[in-house]
């Protein structure tokens, strides 16, 4: 390493993976996206970390798949999880565990499935959607939301769960969701962790997502980028959430027409991360 790369601080790079990172959206990827993507991320100074919804595997195909750069952290299933690379292999961070576990009394994923087994109307999801704290059910289609989540929570509560719902819809599939997860288990919460572990500046660590599950990470002080193809209804409650918290300033939606792309997925998170970090821009060269 050079003596001007030495002196460069360490960016912690946070990423979600689906219509962020991975084109799977309707919208077009500008083709110099993810190359540009790869040649920032292989900078000594760039740590990558890809925050998601997806189990351990599923990123780990999502990688392959779509040739993403190899990242330093994944922050998998909704936050519930935080995986280091050591030993030649992918493995649950202990101290996230630590950190994580005391909010339901030493229980995991098997305890709460007891707990909730004879409720009906909510059926548990395949195991590669579980996770050690995670427990995601596919709920009945004609269920209304406020009984059930009122007879889940006074069950937990009762013994002494302290767990989070998290409702959503899976488009393809047409069917609704529930995740129950620790309450101070989210993408948030798992970033701001690997920030504070590793002693990240806060001015260097960004973030960048385009959904609804990325909102609290996109309204809060950390510098965040929504991508341009993120939907109309969550650029305008991610905007109101980071005017109503004053932190209009750490908010960047991506626009498009940064170095001849579209703004769209990597290319917005790159017009971002030069947004924020703009010394990082020749660290976008095209690849030859
Ligand atoms: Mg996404």
């Amino acid at each position: 390493m050079n003596k001007a790369a030495e002196e460069i601080q360490p960016i912690l790079l946070c990423c979600d993976l689906d219509r962020t990172l991975i084109p799977n959206g309707y919208q077009l990827e500008s083709p110099q996206a993810r190359p540009r993507f790869r040649h920032l991320c292989a900078q000594p100074a760039v740590q990558l970390a890809m925050v998601t919804g997806r189990h351990l595997d599923l990123v780990l195909k999502a990688i392959h798949d779509w040739q993403l750069p190899t990242p330093s952290f994944i922050i998998g299933d909704v936050g519930t999880s935080i995986y280091t690379f050591a030993d030649g292999r992918w493995r649950q961070w202990d101290h996230w565990i630590t950190r994580i576990a005391p909010e339901w009394q030493g229980m995991m994923h098997g305890d709460i499935v007891g707990a909730l087994s004879d409720i009906t109307d909510m059926t548990l999801q395949p195991v590669a959607q579980q996770g050690m704290f995670k427990v995601s059910y596919e709920m009945a289609p004609d269920v209304s939301r406020a009984p059930i989540e009122e007879e889940v929570l006074r069950r937990l509560w009762a013994l002494g769960v302290n767990a989070r719902l998290i409702w959503s819809i899976d488009e393809l599939a047409d069917s609704r969701l529930l995740d129950i997860v620790p309450c101070g288990a989210s993408k948030l919460h798992a970033i701001e962790f690997l920030q504070q572990q590793h002693n990240y500046p806060a001015d260097r660590t960004v973030f960048a997502g385009d959904s609804g599950n990325d909102l609290e990470v996109l309204g809060s002080h950390i510098p965040s980028i929504l991508v341009a193809n993120a939907h109309p209804e969550v650029q305008e409650e991610a905007q109101r959430l980071a005017f109503t918290s004053d932190l209009s300033d750490t908010l960047y939606i991506a626009k498009g027409d940064f170095l001849d792309m579209n703004g769209n997925y990597a290319a917005g998170v790159l017009e971002g991360v030069a947004h924020f970090l703009p010394e990082t821009i020749t660290w976008m060269k095209p690849e030859e």
